[in-house]
């Protein structure tokens, strides 16, 4: 028998987050964010419940040849653009449209040679220091553009750095806005948490959503903007489940130590489960004694430190959880129970895009509905 480990893909929870989206955002078109491998759940597994999305956003170019493999005709997006002159090739042969951020870029379009003028994505430094132009040279950048015959329609777009947080958009919305004002083309500015938090504008099309938004993490099921607000907040589903057994069970004794370092001591008689799942699963390391767990669907914790393979759970409060007991790492478990992947995430100092990224390669996959 396999170790008992393995990770399911939800894909009615994929769709549901995904209309989630589009109701939050209900005059744009909505881009499903997929780089990274969709957030670690793999391109092909999510595609056929995110077929439904106006376009997809990526930024690996062997991620735009797996979607266009995958018979997706629709709009493409290379969120970083290229990152040589050669990728243009590629761009035309797709179809795929692509951000420019910066003048070697415009350079590289200057001097390529296409049948079909590219749809770019013009991006604006908004106050994010990452990519973009600046405000103050983003017209002359379009303007460049625009006189290449190499491109045909040039969209506008940004991205935020605080739309989770206390900081908010209004100082990069306020840039963007200026430094576009009668500039022509589609505007694409939110992500995940721009979609959900700042959804209403009362004209009924919310200024920060516009044209297109980028839906990411909202997709897999991890709020945004936690522990502000949760999943069941925002009324998302997970779209990951990582689940094992258990393949030891352990009574302690008061004084009795737990795992590598001893760093948990049993305070008086408790029973432990040993469960088949570590770091080299991508369970995070730093997930500290105490870290929200389901066995059999209810709600106990970690004890001591996550070695490679194994890691122990308090069973005190479970005296029917045995060898075999069904374990949720994080998603859905049994009985309709939940653990939302930002509750464990939380636990290990990181956040729920980490953890769904790092879903190691050891680990069957599973497409569930
Ligand atoms: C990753 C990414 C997104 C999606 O962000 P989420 O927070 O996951 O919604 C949107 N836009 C750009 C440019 C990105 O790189």
């Amino acid at each position: 028998m396999p170790r008992p480990i393995e990770a399911l893909i939800h894909s009615a929870a994929l769709a549901g987050n995904l209309a989630r989206a589009r109701a939050a955002a209900p005059d744009a078109k909505v881009w499903a964010v997929v780089k990274a491998n969709a957030y670690g759940h793999g391109i092909e597994r999510v595609y056929e419940a995110l077929r439904g999305a106006d376009g997809f956003a990526l930024l690996d170019l062997a991620e735009a040849e797996r979607i266009r493999a995958l018979g997706w005709r629709g709009p493409v997006l290379l969120l970083e653009g290229c990152f040589e002159p050669r990728d243009l090739e590629l761009c035309s042969r797709l179809d795929l449209w692509h951000a420019v951020h910066c003048d070697a870029q415009i350079d590289w379009l200057a001097v390529h040679k296409t049948h079909k003028p590219h749809r770019v994505f013009l991006k604006m430094n908004s106050g994010m220091n990452r990519l973009g132009f600046t405000p103050a040279a983003y017209r002359a950048a379009w303007a460049r553009l625009n006189a290449l015959p190499q491109v045909d329609e040039i969209s506008l777009m940004t991205h935020f750095s605080d739309a989770d947080g206390l900081r908010g958009i209004a100082h990069q919305l306020a840039a963007f806005e200026a430094a576009v004002q009668d500039l022509p083309g589609e505007r694409s500015l939110a992500n995940s948490a721009a979609i959900l938090r700042h959804a209403t504008a009362g004209d009924g099309r919310a200024a920060v959503h516009h044209d297109w938004v980028r839906a990411g993490i909202l997709v897999y099921g991890s709020a945004p903007d936690f522990p502000e607000h949760d999943i069941a907040h925002w009324a998302l589903r997970p779209a990951m489940t990582l689940r094992s057994r258990l393949i030891g069970v352990q009574p302690l004794e008061r004084g009795d130590a737990v795992g590598y370092g001893s760093s948990f001591t049993a305070p008086g008689p408790m029973r432990i489960g040993i469960v088949a799942c570590g770091y080299a699963d991508g369970y995070p390391r730093h997930a500290a004694s105490g870290t929200p767990v389901l066995v059999d669907g209810v709600r106990t914790r970690t004890v001591g430190r996550v070695s490679m393979d194994m890691l122990a759970v308090d069973l005190t409060a479970l005296p029917q959880a045995g060898l075999g007991s069904e374990v949720t790492l994080w998603g859905q478990g049994p009985g309709g129970s939940r653990l939302a992947i930002d509750d464990v995430a939380q636990a290990a100092a990181t956040i729920g895009y980490e953890l769904m990224c790092a879903l190691a390669q050891r680990v069957p996959v599973r497409l569930v509905v």
